[in-house]
């Protein structure tokens, strides 16, 4: 590791400001976990208000250098960055691992779904270009160009602490923004990691910094009158607060929230593709991705066979640390997991049946870790919290309906709007789902449906608030203003006095 990086033994995560690392003036920290021992691992500053306007100052000074540097110089930056994050991705991935908890193969997955966005967002030329019509009057030229906003605040959830930021903050800085990024408390080392990164990377000092903290961060960014625009990725509720708050005041603002993905399997789909689908998608990173599947639709028809497939393959996943090479590793925190859990404790009471119990899982870890085993609840009903909450863990429902109206049905009636995906080999109902579902991103025969870099991402309904989706062409959008310039270049033939509205001959 260079010396720019944070070291492992630091006690205490600084914010990263101005191309260094920087203590603020809070007393306020947080505790920063390794959820496969149970253990605090290091503490992370807390910043105050004062503290975040110290950083948007930083930022917007250092803005008024990045806007002018050149689409080729810009470029140059995220190239750089892009072949050191590859060559140094490995590190990244034990820090994600041991903040997160997720297994090293999953952690290595998430950076490089982070890294493609970096390498879309090397297309800023293309990008952000603008339009240009000659003589759209006589003598007259209207043409569009697209400028950087300024200081843009990046607010990320826990369970993706890299791809997450990487998705925003490449595309903001490739645009020629100036980045203040409040990252997870939960997980916040993998924030200043690509920091150091960046300032390899030749990026100036102060273009793109970390504020660490809580809601007294959040609120201050969403506040300050210097930042332009606010990109947000957590639970509904906050991601409704913080569209609220930056709205109003007078903000630019994308706030992704939660979700409640279906997967809805037909008669006619190959039962074992998508048990191994059901598995992968409900357990993966332990359920805490928001494209995760968390409830099974299944056909009455085929629905003991599926469920069957589905505990079967269960059996066979290794739950325990992350570093071990197993399939599953611990929940973020044990506060996360009782809370899990207890969707576990009422599925019974509310008519529904544990096939799988998590509960009662072996573990290759510590005894301490925050585990807790893949769960299936069969015949959940739709109007059980198992059903209707976010539980974001290792608990897959499987709710049985009659057919495909059925399903469609539940799916439409979901507050939520991520993502779904439907299971079958017939073509026709495959396009009619496509067609009906009022989700933002669906899969055919594909359980998690995340869009490549070069198409945007984000769901309908409380799972978006805000017009913008993330990266793709939604994101320069998002982090780029148009303008419209009319120009006439004069000559004596232009004079004399009308004071009509300008119309074209
Ligand atoms: P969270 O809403 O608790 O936290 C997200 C961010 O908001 C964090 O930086 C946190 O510090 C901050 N925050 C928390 N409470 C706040 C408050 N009261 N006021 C202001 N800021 C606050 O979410 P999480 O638990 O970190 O992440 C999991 C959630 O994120 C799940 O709901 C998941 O579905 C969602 N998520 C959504 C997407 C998506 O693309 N739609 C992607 C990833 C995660």
């Amino acid at each position: 590791m260079t010396d720019t990086l944070p070291r492992t033994e630091t006690a205490v995560l600084d914010h990263w400001v101005g191309g260094a690392p920087w203590a603020g003036t809070s007393e306020r920290t947080g505790q920063v976990f390794n959820p496969a021992l149970g253990t605090v691992q290091k503490e992370v500053r807390f910043a105050s208000r004062e503290d975040v306007g110290q950083v948007v100052d930083a930022a917007s000074a250092a803005w008024l250098q990045w806007r002018d540097a050149s689409i080729a110089k810009r470029q140059a930056v995220l190239f750089a960055f892009r072949e050191l994050l590859n060559a140094r991705k490995e590190e990244l991935a034990e820090i994600l691992t041991a903040e997160h908890g997720k297994v090293l193969s999953d952690a290595r997955g998430e950076i490089a779904r982070g890294m493609e966005v970096v390498e879309f967002a090397c297309g800023v030329g293309h990008l952000t270009k603008g339009a240009y019509s000659e003589n759209v009057s006589t003598d007259i030229d209207v043409y569009t160009l697209r400028q950087p906003l300024g200081v843009v605040g990046i607010i990320s959830p826990f369970n993706f602490p890299a791809m997450v930021p990487l998705w925003f903050f490449s595309i903001a800085l490739a645009a020629g923004n100036a980045v203040v990024l409040k990252p997870s408390e939960k997980d916040p080392t993998a924030a200043n990691w690509l920091a150091g990164l960046l300032t390899e990377a030749g990026l100036p000092d102060g273009v793109f910094n970390v504020v660490h903290g809580d809601k007294e961060a959040v609120d201050a960014l969403l506040e300050h009158p210097d930042v332009r625009a606010i990109s947000f990725v957590g639970s509904t509720p906050i991601a409704k607060y913080v569209y609220e708050t930056a709205t109003a005041n007078g903000k630019r603002v994308q706030a992704l929230g939660g979700a409640k993905n279906h997967m809805l399997v037909l008669p006619d789909a190959d039962l074992d593709l998508a048990a191994d689908a059901a598995v992968n998608a409900g357990f993966g990173s332990a359920g805490e991705r928001c494209m995760a599947i968390s409830v099974v639709l299944a056909v009455d028809s085929v629905a003991d066979e599926f469920v069957a497939k589905v505990a079967e393959r269960m059996g066979g996943l290794k739950v325990g640390d992350g570093t071990r090479g197993c399939d599953m590793g611990p929940l973020i925190t044990g506060q996360h997991r009782d809370k899990v859990t207890s969707y576990i404790d009422v599925a019974g009471t509310d008519g529904a049946s544990v096939v799988v119990d998590g509960r009662d899982v072996e573990i290759d870890g510590d005894e301490n870790g925050f585990w807790l085993g893949p769960t299936l609840i069969d015949n959940v009903p739709t109007s059980s919290t198992v059903y209707t909450d976010e539980i974001f863990g290792p608990v897959l429902s499987v709710v049985r309906v009659e057919g495909y109206e059925e399903g469609l049905g539940i799916i439409n009636a979901s507050r939520y709007g991520n993502g779904t995906a439907i299971f079958t080999n017939d073509g026709g109902a495959a396009r009619r789902f496509q067609r009906e579902a009022t989700v933002g991103m669906i899969g055919i025969n594909v359980p998690i449906p995340v869009p490549v870099a070069y198409h945007s991402f984000g769901g309908w309904k409380a799972s978006l608030f805000g017009d913008a989706k993330a990266y793709g062409p939604h994101g320069f959008e998002f982090f780029t203003a148009e303008k419209a310039i009319t120009s006439r270049w004069l000559d004596p033939s232009h004079g004399g006095i009308n004071l009509g509205f300008p119309q074209h001959d």
